[in-house]
């Protein structure tokens, strides 16, 4: 078992397998882009399947693959098929734009991937278009579609709400757990490494921040009953529209401390284990796999340093990566 120095348990990878992505939203990626990280730095799969491997017998039994966009990865379905074989990993989830799930929902399910959550910021093709610089409605949503065909089950909307963007249809997608049993998540906006202006007329940073409070507020008509339990162990705190087969959940990274129980270790593409979303410290496994060393130390080091919480109310925000070289 990993524990670190604050007595948290921590059983939960985070894996970006790229950094890159087939979309450009504007609070994740400048608008000018990043320059992707070069192929012969990213973790080969056998790479990738060797920290899983090692992290497991430490203790790790949830695994999220995340990107970038982990649906443009070649080799995509032979690390969820590697990965879903190793026995102490109980929970293998994925984070997408849904783009390309259309075609590849079923050939991951059958590969053993278990469930997806699936970033969905409007209802509204021309702005989702806006939102994501590149991205067509139409593709994400047959997306989510696939994905719930193909038993990629619970399904979890990620809706990053962005004020004078789409906090005017937070009404609109709660209401998608109505008729459909997918969880409708709303996020608060994070400031990682993408403060600069967004251009194309949209939102300046002084508008951006919604608190949940406020998206809480905005669904009050929807009369959200609370089904929080004593046992809750993620970020989110759930509500349920009376009637509704979803759920509707708020995250609020900024407002509601939940690093006391934060369970989650990250590998970025390059082979960086990061304790911290928000923390810009980092160990590299390069040389570990460059000197065939035991990467178990690496781990164990990697968690030793996790910091007690993050520190953005003292302004102290991350720099070194934009949100889409993390992770999320
Ligand atoms: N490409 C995949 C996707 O779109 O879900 C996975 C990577 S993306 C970086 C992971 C998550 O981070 C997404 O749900 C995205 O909405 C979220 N995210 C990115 N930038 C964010 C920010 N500044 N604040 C809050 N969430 C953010």
């Amino acid at each position: 078992m990993l524990i670190d120095p604050f007595g948290r348990a921590i059983n939960y990878l985070r894996i970006s397998i790229t950094d890159r992505c087939n979309l450009r939203c504007a609070y994740c990626l400048p608008e000018t882009g990043v320059k992707w990280m070069a192929p012969e730095k990213l973790l080969t799969a056998d790479e990738i399947i060797e920290v899983v491997r090692v992290a497991a017998d430490l203790g790790i039994t949830k695994v999220r693959l995340t990107g970038g966009e982990p649906l443009v990865r070649d080799d995509l379905l032979s690390i969820v098929k590697q990965i879903s074989q190793i026995n102490e990993i109980t929970d293998l989830s994925l984070t997408t734009n849904a783009i390309r799930l259309g075609e590849l929902a079923k050939p991951l399910a059958e590969a053993g991937l278990q469930r997806v959550n699936i970033s969905l910021d409007t209802l509204q093709p021309e702005k989702y278009h806006r939102i994501t610089r590149l991205g067509d409605f139409q593709k994400a949503w047959n997306g989510i579609l696939a994905a719930e065909a193909a038993g990629l089950l619970p399904i979890k909307l990620n809706c990053v709400v962005v004020g004078g963007l789409n906090d005017d249809e937070i009404v609109d997608l709660a209401t998608l757990s109505v008729e459909h049993s997918w969880h409708v998540r709303f996020i608060e906006l994070m400031p990682v490494a993408n403060e600069q202006d967004w251009g194309n007329g949209l939102p300046s940073s002084d508008q951006r921040y919604v608190s949940v409070q406020s998206m809480h507020q905005a669904l009050q008509r929807l009369n959200l009953q609370n089904v929080d339990s004593s046992t809750r162990m993620g970020p989110e705190r759930t509500f349920k529209i009376p009637g509704s087969l979803g759920t509707v959940g708020f995250i609020s990274p900024l407002g509601d401390h939940f690093c006391s129980k934060c369970n989650r270790l990250r590998l970025t593409a390059d082979g960086n284990l990061r304790s911290c979303l928000l923390v810009d410290k980092e160990i590299s496994l390069r040389k570990a796999f460059e000197n065939h060393e035991d990467l178990k130390a690496y781990i164990e080091n990697a968690v030793k340093i996790k910091p007690k919480g993050h520190e953005l109310s003292q302004h102290n925000c991350p720099e070194s990566r934009c949100m889409s070289q993390i992770g999320g």
